[in-house]
């Protein structure tokens, strides 16, 4: 039976983060079924020829050359009690702790005619490949089934390749947990510009087609045409082989504290497989990002080598591109935030570069504070350059606390070619009117 000291099942961006920070400061195994690790946010990038498939791989090095051991195989049955982790292969595996990093997988609806061929989801290696496959031999139409940033992502690859798009989803507006409806009105526009169809407000009821799907039947009633249908309508976490165990498990993953722990001594689990809290209110939200996984790997990573940190839960900072708009939102959207504050929200629109420099574009903000205590509960940005940098700023005002009158004091940079003129800041604007309101 091999030993090691830490044992890893998953070979995702939580496990690779847990191998890179430790540096073999300790002996690590990890255990990874796939071929090869994947970029998977650059998936939809592939299909729209912007990237040789063979961009997506990680080379297995990004582990090997910290000194882990790459075991390739999968667990299939972990016994806790006397620290045993049994495989695919039939090997056992032995450890001192143990980190379970399994991810998730997409969910398929149980609804008539999903068995069809040409009905897939969208993540691994094996989706990549049998998509690209079916685009590559002349598909006319598809359907994409959830308007969030994945389901956005890959429609618009689609589209670009001279598909038939259509883009569903059961919520009236496209990136509901992302945007506001008024913030989303661009990417709406911008989407029906490309010329991909949008069906909202329509829930997909059925496929029909003989072997190989054909048409997607809606709420509405309407048939839409698709030859390839992909669901990107949730994931749920890897956890059948550890369900008859003793791991506390919640509705949304397994069960840890904030240092990652389980409720079995030695054992703790990260990234997509786990169910957290919102870092705001305290509930208990989806977060399955990679920008989620990694901090969780370099919290756990430290706490293994000695160190006491403390995970302090989701704000799903999250940024998409749409056409020629760059959209992202972070924290509460003022939807979701006024089912448990009294909120009030502000506005700002101004130009990523001075608006005397011909390649100006517009950029708008939208901040969302709590009218009690005045902090910052979430923002959204659409611009015509990207946002993630704008969208981490707001991150950072919600995740600290930050007070809406610290906003008015913000002190910022400016540039000609960078920024709208000196004479003003969307954080600044955007708290401004907050403040207005808020006294008003
Ligand atoms: C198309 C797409 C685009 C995305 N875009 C973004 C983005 O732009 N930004 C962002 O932050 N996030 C994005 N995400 C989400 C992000 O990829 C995930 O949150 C992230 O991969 C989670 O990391 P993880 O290591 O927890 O899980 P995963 O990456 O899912 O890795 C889990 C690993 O565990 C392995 N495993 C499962 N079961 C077992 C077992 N029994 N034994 C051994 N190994 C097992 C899996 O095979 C896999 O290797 C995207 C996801 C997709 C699919």
């Amino acid at each position: 039976m091999e030993k090691h000291d830490v044992l890893v099942i998953g070979g995702g961006p939580a496990a690779i983060t847990i191998a890179k920070n430790m540096q073999a400061k300790r002996d690590i195994g990890i255990i990874r079924p796939e071929d090869h690790s994947m970029i998977y946010c650059a998936m939809p990038y592939v299909i729209e020829n912007l990237l040789p498939y063979e961009k997506t791989l990680k080379k297995d090095e990004i582990v090997t050359e910290t000194g882990a051991a790459l075991i390739r195989d999968t667990a299939v049955e972990v016994d806790f009690d006397n620290k045993v982790v049994k495989t695919l292969n039939g090997d056992k595996y032995t450890y001192n702790e143990l980190v379970i990093a399994v991810g998730a997988s997409p969910i398929l609806p149980p609804i008539n005619g999903i068995e069809l061929e040409n009905v897939s989801t969208f993540k691994s290696e094996k989706d990549l490949k049998k998509i690209l496959d079916i685009v590559d031999s002349g598909l006319e139409s598809a359907a994409v089934v959830g308007a969030g940033a994945i389901g956005i992502e890959l429609a618009q690859a689609f589209n670009e390749r001279g598909i038939e798009t259509n883009l569903i989803d059961m919520m009236p507006t496209v990136l509901p947990n992302m945007l506001d409806s008024e913030m989303s009105k661009e990417a709406e526009a911008e989407l029906k510009d490309l010329g991909i169809n949008l069906y909202l407000d329509n829930k997909v009821v059925e496929l029909k087609g003989e072997d190989k799907v054909e048409e997607v039947i809606l709420g509405s009633g309407e048939a839409v045409k698709a030859d390839l249908v992909i669901f990107s309508v949730g994931m749920k976490a890897n956890l059948d082989f550890l369900t008859d165990t003793d791991l506390k498990l919640g509705r949304d993953g397994i069960l840890v504290d904030d240092q990652l722990q389980t409720n079995i001594e030695d054992v703790y689990a990260l990234g997509d497989c786990v169910q957290f809290e919102s870092g705001i209110t305290g509930d208990v939200i989806s977060g399955k990002l990679a920008t989620n996984a990694v901090p969780m790997g370099r919290i756990l990573a430290n706490n293994l080598l000695g160190d006491n940190r403390s995970y302090k839960g989701f704000y799903n900072g999250t940024a998409t591109k749409v056409g020629d708009y760059y959209v992202g939102g972070s924290g509460l959207t003022e939807k979701k935030a006024a089912e448990d504050y009294d909120i009030v929200s502000g506005y700002a629109e101004f130009t990523t570069a001075f608006p005397i420099m011909p390649f100006s574009k517009k950029v708008k903000m939208k901040v969302i504070v709590n009218r009690e205590n005045r902090e910052v509960l979430g923002g959204q940005v659409v611009s015509g350059e990207p946002v993630t940098d704008k969208i981490d700023k707001i991150t950072m005002a919600v995740q600290y606390g930050i007070k809406v009158d610290d906003l008015l004091g913000f002190s910022y940079s400016s540039q000609p070619y960078q920024s709208f003129y000196p004479a003003h800041n969307l954080l600044v604007k955007s708290a401004e009117e907050i403040v207005k309101k808020l006294e008003g």
